[in-house]
């Protein structure tokens, strides 16, 4: 055997250190009852423009064994979410509310991840408009504000607010407005460079989908093909979702 052919390809060069980019994790607490693509795509578009690592979607807290006919065991709310969001690779799907021996407050699970993650990573808290209209009078919000960027994204029916009342709300330099085509991966990334934590606001799609809606539909025998993935569908209709308030 002669010796080995001589290597056509370059030694690599050594490269100059590069600053580590920091994590960035979106977060998307919800009910989840059911999952929709309302949910989805939301999570989808600002995963693309704010980059993210990770997209943790949370379904929120609700006592296992009973409040059936108010909201749905989180074991089959939880099942749900991980069906719908197993394709997509950046998407996890947490149990850190379904576990909790009581409800928390988001401040307390935004804490909990912030423990998890470290204070070196980027943590994205996303909702939609008519979360964020609440948001005052959330526990702690202002502790959840310092904890964590906020995105908000528009949804049909609610309003989101014009930027001078926001910037009086939560502070001049916090909010950033990523609203009538001024999202971009760039708009992001320069906004992340200063310290502090962001409410950014974007208006990336719109879909006029609830899971009300979702509920209600089933209940009256209506497809929610276009609502639901197909798998989201199909756990419905195998496990009597909806269909008449006993959810085995
Ligand atoms: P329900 O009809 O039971 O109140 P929902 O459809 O609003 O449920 P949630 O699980 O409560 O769903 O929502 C979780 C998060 O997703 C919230 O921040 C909500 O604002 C956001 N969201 C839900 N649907 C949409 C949508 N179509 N467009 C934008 N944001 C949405």
């Amino acid at each position: 055997a002669g010796a080995a052919p001589e290597s056509t390809v370059p030694a690599a060069q050594p490269q100059p250190p590069t600053a580590t980019r920091r994590r960035r994790v979106g977060l998307l607490g919800g009910t989840f009852d059911p999952i929709h693509y309302g949910h989805l795509r939301l999570a989808e578009s600002l995963a693309a423009i704010f980059n993210f690592d990770e997209l943790l979607f949370i379904p929120t807290y609700s006592p296992p064994h009973k409040d059936f006919d108010r909201v749905t065991s989180a074991y089959h709310r939880y099942a749900m979410t991980v069906l719908a969001t197993l394709q997509m690779d950046i998407a996890r799907v947490s149990m850190v509310e379904i576990f909790a021996p009581e409800r928390p407050y988001t401040a307390d699970t935004v804490a909990t991840l912030r423990r998890t993650y470290g204070d070196e990573t980027h943590l994205f808290f996303m909702m939609g408009a008519d979360s964020f209209a609440s948001l005052p009078k959330w526990e702690r919000y202002q502790t959840l504000l310092d904890s964590c960027h906020l995105i908000v994204m528009t949804r049909p029916k609610y309003e989101v607010g014009d930027l001078a009342t926001l910037a009086g709300q939560y502070g001049a330099g916090r909010v950033i407005d990523l609203r009538g085509g001024r999202a971009s991966q760039r708009a992001v990334t320069s906004n992340l460079g200063e310290t502090g934590m962001h409410v950014f606001l974007t208006d990336l799609f719109a879909l006029d989908v609830s899971a009300t809606d979702i509920r209600q539909a089933v209940s009256e025998g209506r497809s929610i093909a276009r609502f639901v993935p197909p798998l989201v569908e199909r756990y419905i209709h195998v496990y009597g979702l909806y269909s008449n308030g006993y959810h085995a």
